[in-house]
């Protein structure tokens, strides 16, 4: 689904494929460039199609999106990295973030519920989040400087480290007001499951990604 990486030469009908089967337009959706860091950007109409057909248009240094205008299709592009989505039903307010390691350490999926909150007077208590696959902690072996970056969430197996990325997020996202009943996660692991999804760490620099997309009807 990605423009950049692995195949990308049916990336676009690929999008539209897919993207059709839920009702929505593959030239509106907005995406972002998606540079591991934690900025997150209130979008609108004006911003619709912005990433659609090329990853140029793409809007810049972000990670993560909100928006509070129907019919705007928010979408992250991952392989291993978290998907997360959000959405206020009381307020009508969605959100989606892309929270690979370095994102999280910044607690940007914190910092997109904060903009939703400010922007759009959302609480947290009612905010319904949903976590997409990822690389889990089954196979996310990463080296023993993590424990700095994450006292919690990293996992020792003998020598060896494991970094719970979406335990990393849900943590994260209970300590700012979050219900835990309101998060379902898939659990599923893009590496165990790679026959079903794509995975960086098991593939290397061939391995596609993945779109994840959220509309307001
Ligand atoms: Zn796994």
């Amino acid at each position: 689904m990605s423009f950049t990486y692995g195949d990308i030469r049916d990336a676009l009908a690929d999008r539209r494929g897919f993207l059709s089967t839920a009702g929505i337009d593959y030239k509106a959706i907005v995406a972002a460039s998606q540079v591991h860091a934690s900025n997150v950007v209130c979008v609108s109409e004006k911003d619709k199609g912005r990433g659609a057909l090329s990853a140029d248009t793409a809007i810049p240094d972000t990670d993560a999106l909100i928006t509070n205008v129907k019919r705007l299709p928010l979408a992250v592009f991952t392989a291993d990295c978290l998907p997360v989505f959000l959405y206020d039903p009381f307020q009508k307010v969605i959100g989606i973030v892309h929270a690979g390691w370095r994102g999280s350490k910044d607690k940007i999926s914190v910092k997109a519920v904060q903009l939703m909150c400010d922007k759009f007077h959302c609480s947290p208590e009612n905010l319904l989040l949903g976590f997409g696959p990822a690389l889990r902690s089954c196979c996310y072996e990463v080296g023993r400087e993590f424990k700095n970056y994450f006292p919690e969430g990293i996992i020792e197996k003998g020598n060896r480290m494991y970094c719970d990325l979406s335990g990393i997020n849900r943590r994260q996202l209970l300590d700012s007001g979050i219900k835990e009943k309101n998060i379902s996660d898939s659990g599923n692991c893009t590496s165990c499951k790679n026959f079903k999804y794509f995975s960086f760490r098991k593939e290397g620099d061939s391995s596609g990604r993945m779109i994840s997309v959220i509309m307001l009807k």
